[in-house]
């Protein structure tokens, strides 16, 4: 029997029109720049509907310029309302939104430009001369006809890598248009919306296709209370960059919901982060755990004020329990754990005690990566071969898989059999699953320590150092042993001012980690390399370590 329900195909317009219109008085904040004196910043606010009118003008101009089907209109940008403006009309009109991260290595960036058969690249006015370090020179992106430029910038040097693409001013391009725009209502859902590509640490990246109904859903999904719960009396901090995994789906979400959002731009480092929330009083926020770690030291020795702020979420990397313990006892914020993945566009699971747990367990719950969000389904291969299912016990290794309707089944024009399994995207991490649906991370499959035939979780393990007063950063890699074959090493960032020796480290660990974990080579390092979103790079500190440009202790 077929249902009476309607069938309207779930499209990103509707976020658009719902906001645009019922949401019409909510308020789009960009910070353009941060006192030099004062260090206050210095903002503009827009309204939503200013945002869809301007969305709209946008549409137009694209039509104008050539843009037709689902062609694609790349963005090279920090956060702002002009890329809010993009995430918004780029898909409504047909066409497919690929956020280019800005941090890709120059010959990733042409890659992916060209692998996504860009058409247009909408770019930062300040990011011009990181777009063109992109490798090929004047024929490097073949394909791309337009660039559409926002804010101040060298626009002549643009013109004079790529002579043969034309130069547009977002804001004079938009001017020329009506503020209206005839949305189509009749695509197909499953369609493409947006794209990003994973940031590659090995190969090339791989392209995600989000459709118009996995945006759609993720975003319902992401408003929810056992999510972010976000609601129109929010006000949201972006801080997760827009051209990364869809800035944690938040634009969307906030956008739908009518809560007003605040755009740092550019200013991520922690004095600014601090000034803008303390001028704005943002009530929701995410990021990354090192932009959270890098806020506490900054709250050590100068004021912070946090008290606006009602929901922090963090993810994207483990958030050491240290971290959460400290945020708890001086500002009374819960930080959120959350896991995800580009592939899963990106919201996963997320870390909130269930209802039968006891206030001396909640801190417990916050530490793993979280619970099974509602719509999304995890399971533990714990024999890679056979592919055998293990049981939910909390306490059985394997890879994490993961499935539905906002995670990828492929990657695009990219036949990758090897990662998926009878419909399952192959998630690269390891971890436990416990009869409740919580999620516990050990490592990547990349970075997985087996001493003696036995796993030891360098994520575990570095939260265990993360806790001595002494360590700013620990990041624990795998290396060869004659004897075990491979021994956990950890490489150790000092606080400002402190001391510790290996020895009292091994102590340390010695109460709160198997004693076979705690490792026995040391090194200390003025900063752990990170990735271009922020997270410890392992691939080059193993690197590093090879090349012996470490001073290796051995405790
Ligand atoms: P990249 O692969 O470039 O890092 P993603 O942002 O898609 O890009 O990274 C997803 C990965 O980040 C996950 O597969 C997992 O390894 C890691 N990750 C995300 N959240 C967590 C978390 N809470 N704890 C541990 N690892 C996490």
């Amino acid at each position: 029997m077929k249902s009476t329900m309607q069938d309207n195909p779930l499209l990103v317009s509707a976020i658009l029109r719902r906001g645009g219109t019922i949401h019409s008085q909510s308020t789009v904040t960009t910070v353009d720049s941060i006192h030099p004196t004062s260090g206050a910043p210095v903002t503009r606010t827009a309204t939503f509907g200013d945002v869809a009118a301007n969305a709209a003008r946008l549409a137009n101009a694209l039509r104008r310029i050539g843009i037709t089907g689902d062609q694609r209109v790349g963005t090279f940008c920090w956060n702002h309302q002009e890329h809010l403006e993009c995430y918004l009309a780029i898909p409504s009109m047909g066409a497919v939104l690929h956020t280019l991260n800005i941090r890709l290595f120059p010959e990733q960036l042409t890659y992916v430009v060209n692998h996504a058969d860009d058409r247009v690249i909408v770019v930062d006015g300040s990011l011009i001369p990181v777009l063109c370090k992109a490798t090929g020179g004047a024929n490097a992106f073949p394909n791309v006809q337009h660039f559409i430029v926002i804010g101040e910038g060298d626009r002549s040097m643009l013109t004079q890598t790529f002579p043969s693409i034309q130069v547009h001013d977002y804001a004079t391009l938009l001017a020329a248009e009506q503020p209206v725009f005839d949305w189509p209502e009749t695509l197909d859902e499953h369609e493409a919306a947006a794209m990003c590509y994973t940031s590659g640490t090995t190969g090339n990246p791989k392209g995600v296709a989000y459709s118009h109904r996995s945006t759609y859903l993720h975003s319902l999904a992401s408003l929810g209370a056992p999510v972010l719960g976000l609601d129109e009396p929010d006000k949201l901090l972006v801080i997760v960059p827009m051209f990364h995994a869809n800035a944690w789906g938040m634009p969307y979400s906030a956008f739908f919901c009518g809560a007003d959002f605040v755009f740092p731009k550019q200013f991520l480092q922690a004095g600014p982060l601090a000034a803008i929330i303390a001028a704005t009083r943002p009530t929701v926020t995410a990021a990354v755990p090192t932009i959270w770690n890098d806020i506490w030291n900054y709250g050590e020795q100068n004021p912070l004020d946090l008290s606006s702020v009602r929901s922090v979420t963090s993810g994207g990397a483990a958030v050491p329990r240290i971290l959460m313990q400290r945020f708890k006892d001086k500002y009374g914020l819960q930080i959120m754990q959350g896991w995800g993945m580009t592939e899963t566009s990106p919201l996963g699971s997320l870390a909130k005690p269930h209802k039968y747990a006891q206030p001396h367990e909640f801190m417990d719950y916050h530490d793993l990566a979280g619970r099974v969000l509602p719509g999304v389904e995890l399971r533990i291969v714990s024999n890679e071969e056979t592919g055998e299912v293990a049981p939910m016990d909390g306490s059985t290794i394997g890879e994490i898989e993961v499935r539905g309707p906002w995670v990828t089944g492929a990657y695009y024009l990219d036949a990758t059999p090897e990662k998926f399994r009878d419909g399952w995207l192959r998630t690269g991490d390891m971890g436990t699953l416990d009869s409740l649906g919580y999620l516990r991370i050990t490592d990547r499959t990349k970075d997985v320590i087996k001493s003696g035939g036995e796993w030891v979780s360098s994520i575990d393990l570095e939260n265990a150092i993360m806790a001595h007063p002494a360590i700013a950063e620990a990041a624990v890699i795998g290396v060869p042993d004659p004897r075990w074959d491979e021994r956990p090493m950890a490489c150790l960032v000092l606080r400002p001012g402190s001391s510790v020796t290996p020895a009292e480290l091994r102590q340390f660990l010695g109460e709160r980690v198997a004693k076979w974990w705690i490792p026995e080579r040391w090194a200390f390092i003025d900063a752990v390399p990170k990735t271009s979103v922020g997270k410890f790079d392992k691939k080059v500190l193993r690197a590093q370590h090879a090349d012996e440009l470490l001073s290796v202790v051995e405790g």
